[in-house]
């Protein structure tokens, strides 16, 4: 059985600025309306449901408030260097250099801000803050940037 939680019909969504590193075209600071998604895949429970979808859509909200109208930084090791002084932050990719207000940016813990590494972090988040029946085998973790595109990533429980 797999529940499947459509981030844009439910209004999982953010809007957020980023840059990927390297990259030809989107290197350069630009923004996407991103939506996250989910799917859940186990046993039906002595409920006769797998899990209780307003928990898990709690969180994914929580995490889409978190990240909108933020600049996504990759604060994970990648090849942007990113330092907090005095309430900015400096990102330095090569000869570029940005310098945000803190306030305004998502230190992220990921490389770089692909979608990919995204899906990954946002399955990482749900992981350590939501408790899963047992009956729970698989999350998925979804994040487009736009509509019609996006990654996915899976997590056998
Ligand atoms: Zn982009």
């Amino acid at each position: 059985m797999r529940l499947k939680l459509n981030g844009w019909d439910l209004g999982i969504t953010f809007a957020a600025a980023h840059f990927i590193p390297g990259h030809h075209k989107c290197a350069r600071l630009h923004g996407h309306v991103y939506a996250i998604h989910c799917e859940i895949e186990g046993e039906e429970g002595e409920d006769y449901m797998v899990m209780d979808f307003t928990e898990i859509k709690r969180f994914l909200r929580d995490i889409a408030e978190t990240l909108d109208h933020h600049v996504l930084v990759p604060g994970g090791g990648g090849e942007a260097g990113v330092e907090i002084k005095d309430d900015y932050v400096h990102v330095t990719v090569g000869e570029k250099r940005y310098v945000f207000p803190a306030e305004d940016c998502a230190i992220i813990d990921v490389p770089t801000t692909s979608a990919e590494e995204l899906a990954k972090f946002i399955l990482r988040w749900l992981l350590k803050n939501v408790e899963f029946s047992e009956n729970v085998k698989a999350l998925s973790i979804g994040v487009d940037e736009g509509k019609g595109q996006g990654a996915w990533c899976v997590q056998k429980l």
